[in-house]
């Protein structure tokens, strides 16, 4: 074999593809010009389908907290760790958590992870990619012997959807310390305690705050994860670099008319609450379309009552979900909206009934974190492109005691919380070279 300087070269002019040599192997050049074999991507995409195949249902893929199946998965996740050279255990509230020391032992940690449960019915990349590549990277500096100046944990929340006991980021915020006690005593659908299915899982309910972690362990907390949305997609990227996760706010709006006989009462003298629920639809809509902050909107559940062909709805009920990369933007527009709605409601002359139902604030991602994640993408020849998160993850709760970094991933459609969710296996295997060059290169906060 010839033997190239490690440094780019083309074969001749206009000649593809690329090759240049990296550790003394010659290497074709991948779409973002980066040397790989893809030999991570394979090995997380192999783990994808084997964790995806661990559900409660044979059908589809359902796995949530304190299940059965969740154990079984936890099994699985742990083994990988341990194979991956970190030690590993299940803590206080049923997260996987695996650690591979530095070069001094007890040194604090750059913490890696995601979630490992999943809706009804979904797919098998929202969460588990983010946990399955961590493992991968740890596993590569492992086989290399490689040790850094810091610890890398990886964790694998067990809890982030709430599909269970209805509240979301049980995981990580008994990390994070901000676990709320109360959430023990609801039950699931089958009236089981929260209390009661951890006792059934192996834990002690009593016991949840030994899960907690101190904000000086901690140089830093990343997540990689699957977009859940079309932009990188429409943009022919593999990954990106999320600037926030978007704070949310939530409101359930009741419009009160006068029910009547559709056939008698003429149209000048009607009170239809349905028809007042529309325009307010409508302003949000067009609201949030003229607005160019990265601001959504969106009326998800909608009742008129009585609800019958043939009578004027008289009252009706619909929720209104919010959120912006920024808590300033989403406040300013929820007021907007609110005044909108009111104005509309007066001349309509129908009562309003308005209530905040949840408040999520903006879990901005640190700017020292974004800068090497972008050179890390940049490294691996893709553009840096940033995009805020509209969907909500482990970060929300981690920002309490550390910065948050996420790096998401493209997927198919943009599609997630379905069976068709998927990630091509360059993408995944691109995603891991970059988290892999954001660890080994990653440099703590200047102040640590
Ligand atoms: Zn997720």
């Amino acid at each position: 074999m010839i033997l190239l300087a490690p440094n780019l070269y083309r074969l001749s002019p206009g000649l593809q593809p690329l090759w240049f040599l990296e550790d003394g192997k010659l290497a074709e050049m991948g779409a973002g010009n980066a040397v790989h074999d893809a030999s991570l991507g394979k090995e997380i995409v192999r783990r994808i389908n084997e964790l995806g195949a661990i559900s409660e249902d044979p059908e589809k893929l359902t796995r949530i907290y304190l299940s059965k199946e969740l154990r079984t998965a936890a099994e699985l996740i742990l083994g990988w760790m341990r194979e991956a050279g970190m030690s590993a255990h299940l803590d206080a509230v049923g997260n996987v958590c695996g650690r591979y020391e530095g070069e001094r032992p007890g040194a604090a940690c750059l913490m890696l992870g995601s979630h490992y449960d999943t809706v009804r019915d979904a797919g098998k990349w929202d969460g588990p990619l983010g946990v399955i590549t961590a493992i991968s990277c740890v596993a590569d500096l492992n086989r290399r012997g490689k040790r850094l100046p810091f610890a890398v944990e990886v964790i694998g929340f067990a809890d982030e959807e709430g599909v269970r006991f209805a509240s979301t980021l049980l995981g990580s915020r008994a990390v994070a310390g901000t676990f709320d006690e109360s959430v023990l005593n609801t039950r699931d659908r089958d009236g089981v305690s929260m209390r009661d299915a951890l006792v059934t899982f192996g834990l002690d309910p009593d016991h949840i705050g030994a899960a907690a972690r101190a904000r000086r362990e901690l140089l830093a907390y990343l997540e990689l994860h699957i977009e859940q949305g079309p932009v990188l997609e429409a943009a022919s990227l593999p990954v990106g670099v999320v600037t926030a996760i978007a704070g949310a706010t939530r409101l359930a709006a009741r419009l009160t008319g006068m029910a009547g006989h559709a056939g008698t009462v003429p149209m000048a003298l009607r009170r239809d609450a349905l028809t007042g629920a529309a325009e307010c639809i409508g302003a949000i809509e067009q609201f949030c379309r003229t607005d160019e902050s990265g601001l959504v909107g969106t009326v998800g559940y909608i009742q008129a009552r009585p609800g019958a062909t043939n009578v004027i709805p008289g009252e009706v009920s619909f929720t209104i979900d919010m959120r912006a990369p920024t808590d300033m933007h989403r406040k300013r527009a929820v007021a907007d909206i609110v005044r909108q709605i009111e104005a509309i409601a007066k001349r309509r002359q129908l009562s309003l009934q308005l209530d905040v139902t949840h408040e999520n604030r903006t879990a901005p991602c640190a700017p020292w974190l974004k800068e090497q994640i972008a050179q890390a993408i940049a490294a691996e020849g893709f553009a840096a492109f940033e995009l805020p998160s509209g969907a909500g993850h482990d970060g929300m709760a981690m920002i309490d005691i550390a910065d948050v970094g996420m790096i998401f991933v493209r997927c198919r459609g943009g599609i997630s919380h379905h069976p068709d969710e998927h990630v091509e296996l360059a993408d995944a295997d691109a995603g891991a070279r970059v988290l892999l060059r954001v660890v080994e290169n990653f440099r703590p906060r200047e102040d640590r």
